[in-house]
């Protein structure tokens, strides 16, 4: 790497080793390359000055002005004191105020002299005022014009007087400085002139201290590229490396069992996206090189006709397969739609979770291990190192976020060679962060859901509307539907959300005395949390009330109705997921998200986003512009701990997927980067993630 990284900034004109400690805690900036690539986070436009004659309205945004101040007037004593200032540009005038450094403000600022004040007008008694303006005194040729960019900064470094104008002259006096010399260009000419990136030393100069909008957007453009380039080509020379390594078994016909399933045992036509999935697992499965793929697809999408098929091809070649899920509901769901199927073409199917008994788990190991039970369904009971195979071939696993990596890892080692792995989400991740988060993972996607599904119908409503809910949902159980009702539930806050819970219980039993009510929360013991589960899901009773732990998988059609009390308290995701608990059959359904009404303005778009749109992947994208994408579930399950700098994997999908191209134009080329040039962009990727986790390895 350049030796800028290496030049320390205490050293840097005007910084010195107080300033430097305080960067160094405050924004993690020890060198000058890190001074260099602390890039502004917004512009503002500073060419326009304002005639004041000219304000109007009541939520502008900052602006500045050319004049003079009139009269300085102290008010206050003590901690209340503050100065006003009357400001006026002979069209106008506007009222300055400062809280702090009263006395220095009235020494150093004279009536009499122009200056330019910039600063947000509020309106405040007939009149505007701006607080703690920035002042300048004016020249024409020093007055700050055009953009200027705006930096993190901390309390800590306002109170010691650092500004962004500090940060700027800080990075223009590295431009100066010889040290800039050493500053290499991590890319190469030839990449630069595909993509029309500018030069380092341009784009650096560009992104602190644009000459004009146009080249700001460039230098931009060039650091997000930059960014994400070497994330794609970190992961992929990873996955390379593991690829290469592992091999995989190939299972080349397709047999009896698939064959004949898929002619006597599918009750519908799979659809289009179904057929393009198996299409491209089927592909994995004759490479000869062992399959990690991730398999999306909506709440109701249809993943486990695709995720069994796959094993009934891998029984065709003589293998056994396995589906692991989340927890012991699920299991057994899967476990009873599965045999059903399998029995068509008489395939042996096993469940094992955490209260098999002794003699049904003997029974299953002995038919694992010479093969007679060729289907194992169950928790993470299956990856106990007790449970042996004769020939495990392909694991499915169901909702992966759930699951650690550390544990898939766990589940390769139960053959010689590592079984394919497919892996099933219903967490709808945008296609830009699937690609880089699972880099390691190939990725199809069921955009498509099964013919004559009604979008549920969503609506907000508030507690004054209670009755009217309670009505409606009455109605719905008269036509033979269910009901969920759902309440959050949190461990902060656990006593009091179980509470709410139970005492919610008791209305639902109260109001719906003709129907029976079962509850089910997370910390109930597994035998009695079946136990009632299974009542509601075979319609002996009417209204499940629940904690989230329906999130995931739990398939009734009949339940047409689901509440979500307190929706407030729930994110998007999380939200869209409950949802999918309803709508899986023919009929109309429905989702009533309870709130308080006083709630901010983020809230309230969330809300809003649930009630607009069913698609989860649109409704992924909101979640991940509302949260970052740091925050996304799967994100931080799957071990990767990451922070862009500058690109944003919500909104720069294209620049994400152009990177990723080249990085991987570059490793086919030259996969262990020793070429000249690949050794210079090696270099920079040791300096990057050489310190930190290595993505790659991870799963
Ligand atoms: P998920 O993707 O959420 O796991 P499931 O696999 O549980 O979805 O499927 C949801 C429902 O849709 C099931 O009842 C399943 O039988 C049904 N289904 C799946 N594929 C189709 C299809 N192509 N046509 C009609 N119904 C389908
Ligand atoms: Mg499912």
């Amino acid at each position: 790497m350049n030796d800028l990284t290496q030049q320390d900034i205490k050293y840097l004109k005007g910084v010195g080793p107080k300033r430097a400690e305080l960067l160094a805690q405050e924004l993690d900036i020890h060198s000058y390359y890190d001074l260099l690539y602390d890039f502004p986070f917004r512009y503002i436009d500073r060419s326009k000055i304002y005639r004041i004659a000219d304000v109007a309205g009541d939520s502008l945004p900052s602006m500045q002005f050319k004049g003079r101040f009139i009269t300085f007037t102290p008010h206050g004593e003590g901690r209340k004191r503050r100065l006003h200032a009357l400001f006026s540009d002979g069209t106008g005038t506007i009222e300055c105020v400062w809280f702090n450094r009263v006395k220095s403000i009235q020494e150093s600022y004279k009536t009499g002299i122009e200056y330019i004040i910039y600063g947000q007008p509020k309106p405040y008694n007939g009149t505007y005022s701006i607080i703690h303006p920035e002042v300048d005194v004016y020249h024409p040729e020093t007055a700050p014009k055009g953009l200027v960019g705006i930096y993190n900064l901390t309390d800590k470094l306002r109170n010691r007087n650092f500004t962004s104008r500090t940060l700027q002259k800080l990075v223009a006096s590295v431009l100066q400085s010889p040290a800039i010399d050493a500053l290499r260009d991590p890319l190469t000419p030839k990449m630069l002139a595909r993509r029309n990136l500018l030069p380092l030393r341009e784009a650096i100069t560009s992104i602190h201290l644009p000459a004009t909008v146009e080249l700001m957007q460039r230098a931009q453009f060039r650091f997000k590229y930059e960014e994400l380039f070497f994330l794609e080509l970190n992961i992929i020379k990873n996955v390379k490396g593991r690829n290469a390594k592992l091999p995989g078994f190939v299972f080349a016909h397709i047999g009896d069992c698939f064959n004949g399933f898929y002619k006597r045992g599918l009750k519908f036509p799979l659809t289009g996206a179904q057929k393009r999935v198996i299409k491209e697992i089927r592909a994995d499965l004759g490479s000869g090189r062992q399959m990690n793929r991730l398999l999306q697809g909506d709440v109701g999408s249809g993943k486990t006709i695709v995720a069994f098929l796959t094993m009934l091809i891998a029984i065709d070649n003589g293998y056994q397969a396995c589906i692991m899920a989340p927890t012991e509901i699920l299991a057994t769901q899967h476990y009873e739609s599965i045999s059903e199927m399998a029995a068509v073409v008489g395939v042996n199917v096993g469940l094992l979770t955490g209260s098999t008994g002794k003699r049904e788990r003997d029974r299953l190991h002995a038919g694992l291990l010479d093969g007679s039970i060729q289907i194992l369904i169950g928790t993470h009971a299956l990856i106990e190192d007790s449970v042996q195979w004769r020939n495990l071939g392909l694991a499915v696993i169901d909702e992966q976020h759930r699951f650690g990596v550390a544990q898939r890892a766990r589940l390769w080692r139960k053959n010689t060679t590592p079984p394919h792995v497919l892996v099933m989400t219903a967490t709808p991740i945008p296609r830009t962060l699937s690609m880089t988060v699972y880099g390691d993972l190939d990725v199809s996607v069921i955009d498509e859901l099964p013919p004559g599904r009604k979008p549920v119908t969503t609506r907000l409503r508030y507690e004054k509307d209670r009755q009217e809910v309670y009505h409606f949902v009455g109605t719905e159980l008269r036509h033979g539907r269910q009901a969920y009702i759902v309440y959050p539930l949190i461990e902060e806050n656990e006593k009091l959300d179980l509470k709410d819970l139970m005492d919610g219980y008791e209305t639902i039993c109260q109001t719906f005395p003709h129907y029976r009510v079962v509850y089910v929360h997370g910390k109930m013991k597994p035998k009695e949390k079946n136990a009632q589960m299974e009542l509601f899901a075979s319609g002996k009773a009417q209204i499940l009330v629940a904690t989230t732990v329906i999130e995931v998988g739990v398939n009734v059609p009949n339940a047409s109705v689901m509440v979500i009390e307190n929706a407030e308290r729930f994110g998007l995701s999380q939200l869209h997921q409950l949802r999918g608990r309803v709508g899986r059959g023919a009929d109309q359904s429905y989702c009533i998200l309870m709130s308080k009404y006083q709630i901010s303005s983020d809230t309230r778009h969330r809300l809003q986003v649930m009630v607009d749109s069913c698609d989860g992947f649109k409704i992924a994208e909101e979640d991940m512009k509302l949260r970052g994408p740091g925050d996304m579930e799967g994100t931080q399950q799957s071990g990767i701990a990451f922070s862009l700098n500058i690109a944003n994997l919500a909104t720069d999908g294209p620049i994400v997927e152009m990177a990723r191209n080249d990085a991987m134009t570059v490793l086919d080329a030259d996969p262990e980067l020793q070429s000249p040039q690949g050794q210079v962009l090696n270099q920079h990727l040791n300096f990057l993630f050489g310190r930190k986790v290595n993505w790659g390895l991870i799963s």
